[in-house]
């Protein structure tokens, strides 16, 4: 975060006080007044799976065979559900409004989540020592928000869990094209997404990969980076998102 951008944060909070992103109330105490304790036990963790790429319900939430082909992630792991309006608040309050102190709540809900997870003895996920990676912020954006929730999430995680994590795995590149020099319209759009690339392949080989994001909506973002995980020799991507 910029000087001027943490000047007007700061000047913010000191003239808004923090109210709870879930019910509006200020109340004090905990994550910095963001969420209430109320509104944060709430939450209700979710105990069905489903799969990435056609959403139906599936055992683990490993992908089905009829979306292996198009999917690269093997296995998707959510936290919570993204239509509960307080999981909403949450992590839009820490992708647009920066606020640091709410990825502490974000995280306890996917802590609960694997608790409860792994008491399901056949689904051990942390068999092998997966390596947890963060799906990483394109430069320019992590600039502008002076973090990324992702790496953060995935640092408790490997801490809680004592699990490794590594976030120069792979990097997040805007294809560079200049915009003028393409006529297509269709073109010009791909042209602005980014795209990933895997900066040590010898860190992945023969390995799980833990893929860590806040959220997953189409899972284009997970199964784009477990694509270029796998074509580096990764034997195994899971993804495990906050919320979907
Ligand atoms: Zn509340
Ligand atoms: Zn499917």
């Amino acid at each position: 975060m910029n000087f001027a951008k943490y000047s007007m944060k700061w000047l913010s909070d000191l003239i808004f006080p923090a109210k709870c992103v879930g019910c509006g109330e200020f109340p004090g105490g905990k994550f910095r007044g963001y969420l209430c304790g109320r509104c944060m036990a709430s939450i209700k963790i979710k105990n069905s799976f489903e799969c990435i790429g056609c959403k139906k319900s599936v055992p683990l939430g490993k992908t089905c065979y009829f979306c292996r082909d198009g999917n690269s992630i093997d296995q998707l792991l959510v936290a919570a559900d993204y239509k509960d309006f307080k999981v909403e608040a949450l992590l839009k309050a820490i992708k647009y409004r920066f606020i640091k102190d709410l990825i502490l709540p974000a995280f306890i809900l996917v802590k609960k989540y694997l608790k409860h997870f792994n008491l399901k003895k056949e689904a051990d996920l942390f068999q092998g020592r997966p390596l947890v990676v963060p799906i990483p912020l394109h430069r320019a954006r992590y600039n502008w928000r002076g973090f990324n929730q992702s790496e953060i999430l995935a640092g408790l995680l490997a801490d809680n869990f004592q699990m490794h994590t590594r976030s120069d795995i792979i990097v997040r590149i805007k294809k560079s094209k200049p915009q003028a020099e393409i006529e297509d319209r269709e073109e010009r759009m791909k042209n602005v997404e980014s795209f990933f690339c895997v900066l040590r392949p010898e860190a992945v080989r023969g390995r799980t990969v833990l893929l860590v994001d806040d959220i997953c909506t189409t899972g284009a973002t997970l199964n784009e980076a477990a694509k270029v995980l796998k074509a580096s020799g990764a034997k195994k991507v899971v993804g495990l998102v906050v919320a979907r």
